[in-house]
């Protein structure tokens, strides 16, 4: 017999499965000796007291043994000759996990990435950091991996109904990832452990006989005579490419990307977005309230460093906490050299003294509305770009920062004096009210009260706000028909993923591209 329990141990004891087995039988009311397995299915810490549980979900059998868990998935069979070919456009998670749908269902994945491979572009980020250079096609947010490769790696996601969220995390343990992902409630990965990871997704594709083509902007559509279907792409090199069906999975960075649908007269819909800061704290402020610390007291090194999430609703906008990154750093995630944009990231041990996360309040298409004569659909994307480049003057330039520290920002002035952050370009102080738009500002700072409850100290001149933190989401969604999942105005193209409007957030955008790719084979064979 097999059943499924949640058990609540003391953190003490819940690593010790004998502590596991002893707890399991009394909550059976049977003999500990009949529990032949127990496997934990998932784990979390509640820390909302000054005790600390562990949660811990277990599959136990009794009087048979414990069945073998779940398979991880295995290669796919290499492609026959003459296989379909399917044109994926970016390597983010979305384009990666696309290609390896495709070839599961035998057709031959073949990748376009305006990027480096993620080896060479991790010599790219030093350029940034340190000289405050952005080379435009090969950054945080462009190159293999997508957005997602120098991030925090966090694949926590409340998405379900787009598939099932552990297949995700079974590919990623089958090309190198810890097996902890499967069972933690909040995974993550790290971005020192994600390039490797990439890689071997990379390497199963090329094995099974897919494409990947770096250095390789999509720039434009190569339609048919009528222009109602898309026959291939053209890449910035002058090559035409043309496929049975081309996935669009190009992030919400590529802005090019948006406007050359827009000259092609492709239905876009503007949609809401989020904008504000990055707000840093000591790891040590957020560990002490979280973990119910004494002052002065540090964390046990059997607790990860802790996280929040905070949300609340002002005047009818949502501002919230977003992409909160534990013993993380704060990274320059501009696309192009005139804007300043700030993002995070952690490494898999999130050790460093500081943590971060956005703070964003809810941007909706009106509030760009004044853009909309002169950009249209795109106007939302007008408005990020404007703060954004209003952001790299505020900060003085080299991709240094304009910072705040919170009680300054409560009270409208500059701060005289920064602590150091975690930002390697560096921070200017500036009064990010006369930066961000008075709506923003005004909603910021009642959360900040608001949250000083839920967090002592949120509020403390330990606390910095560094600007600006605009790339959400996308402003604009690119429609597509519900059960085609093609555009309906051009079939054969298939937008995927968080450019489009339908993820956020690696995990989501993995799950959006394995739909994408049974859409875009599924339309051959009709
Ligand atoms: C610093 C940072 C940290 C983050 N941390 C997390 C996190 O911890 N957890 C989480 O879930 N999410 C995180 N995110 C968000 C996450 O990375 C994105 O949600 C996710 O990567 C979106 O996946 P995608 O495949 O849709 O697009 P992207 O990852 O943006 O990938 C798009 C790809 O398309 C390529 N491309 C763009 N235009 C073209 C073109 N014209 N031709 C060819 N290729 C093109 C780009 O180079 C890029 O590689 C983070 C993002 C950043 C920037």
């Amino acid at each position: 017999m097999f059943r499924e329990i949640n058990l609540r141990l003391p953190l003490q004891q819940a690593d010790s499965l004998t502590e596991q087995m002893r707890a399991a039988a009394r909550m059976l009311r049977i003999h500990p000796k009949r529990i032949c397995g127990l496997r934990i299915i998932k784990e979390s810490t509640d820390a909302r007291q000054r005790v600390i549980y562990k949660q811990l979900r277990c599959l136990i059998a009794v009087d048979e043994p414990l069945p073998p868990p779940p398979p991880l998935p295995e290669r796919p069979p290499k492609l026959p000759a003459g296989a379909a070919r399917i044109l994926i456009i970016g390597a983010g998670p979305a384009g990666l996990f696309a290609a390896l749908r495709c070839l599961e269902l035998g057709a031959c994945p073949v990748i376009l990435e305006r990027g480096k491979d993620v080896s060479s572009r991790r010599f790219d980020l030093r350029p940034i950091n340190c000289d405050g250079i952005v080379p435009t096609n090969s950054n945080y947010c462009f190159g293999e991996g997508g957005a997602g490769a120098f991030s925090d790696g966090k694949l926590y996601t409340r998405t379900t109904k787009r598939g099932d969220v552990s297949e995700i995390y079974r590919y990623f343990v089958a090309h190198g990832a810890d097996p902890a992902i499967l069972i933690e409630s909040h995974p993550h990965i790290g971005s020192d452990k994600l390039p490797r990871i990439i890689r071997s997704i990379r390497s199963t594709i090329l094995q099974c006989g897919g494409e990947v083509h770096f250095n390789t902007r999509v720039c434009g559509l190569l339609r048919s005579a009528d222009r109602r279907h898309l026959l291939g792409v053209y890449s910035d090199d002058g090559r035409e490419w043309q496929a049975a069906g081309v996935i669009l999975a190009t992030g919400h960075s590529a802005r090019d990307v948006y406007r050359m649908l827009a000259s092609e007269h492709l239905l876009m819909e503007r949609k809401v977005f989020a904008a504000g800061v990055r707000i840093e704290h000591p790891q040590s402020l957020i560990d002490a309230a979280q973990y119910h610390l004494r002052s002065g007291q540090a964390r046990p090194n059997s607790l990860p460093a802790a996280r929040y999430a905070l949300a609340t609703t002002i005047r009818d906008r949502g501002v919230h906490s977003f992409c909160m990154c534990p013993g993380g750093f704060i990274v320059p995630a501009a696309t192009e050299n005139d804007e300043v944009v700030v993002n995070g990231m952690s490494l898999s041990r999130r050790n460093s003294p500081y943590a971060n996360s956005g703070f964003v309040v809810t941007v909706t298409p009106k509030d760009t509305d004044s853009l909309n004569p002169q950009y249209g659909v795109l106007s939302g994307i007008a408005w990020q770009k404007k703060l954004e480049q209003a952001t790299a003057i505020a900060g003085g330039g080299r991709m240094k920062a304009p910072a705040q520290r919170v009680p300054d920002f409560l009270m409208r002035r500059e701060s005289t004096s920064l602590r150091l952050g975690n930002y390697r370009p560096g921070l200017t102080p500036y009064n990010l009210w006369e930066l961000l738009p008075r709506g923003i500002c005004e909603r910021m700072a009642e959360a900040l009260r608001l949250f000083e409850h839920h967090i002592p100290g949120f509020t403390s001149g330990d606390a910095l706000l560094i600007g600006s933190e605009t790339r959400t989401s996308s402003p604009v969604r690119i429609p597509r028909e519900s059960d085609s999942l093609q555009h309906p105005e051009l079939s054969g193209l298939f937008p995927c993923a968080e450019g489009a409007g339908y993820a956020g957030g690696i995990i989501s955008a993995a799950l959006d591209g394995r739909l994408c790719a049974e859409a875009a084979v599924a339309s051959i064979h009709h």
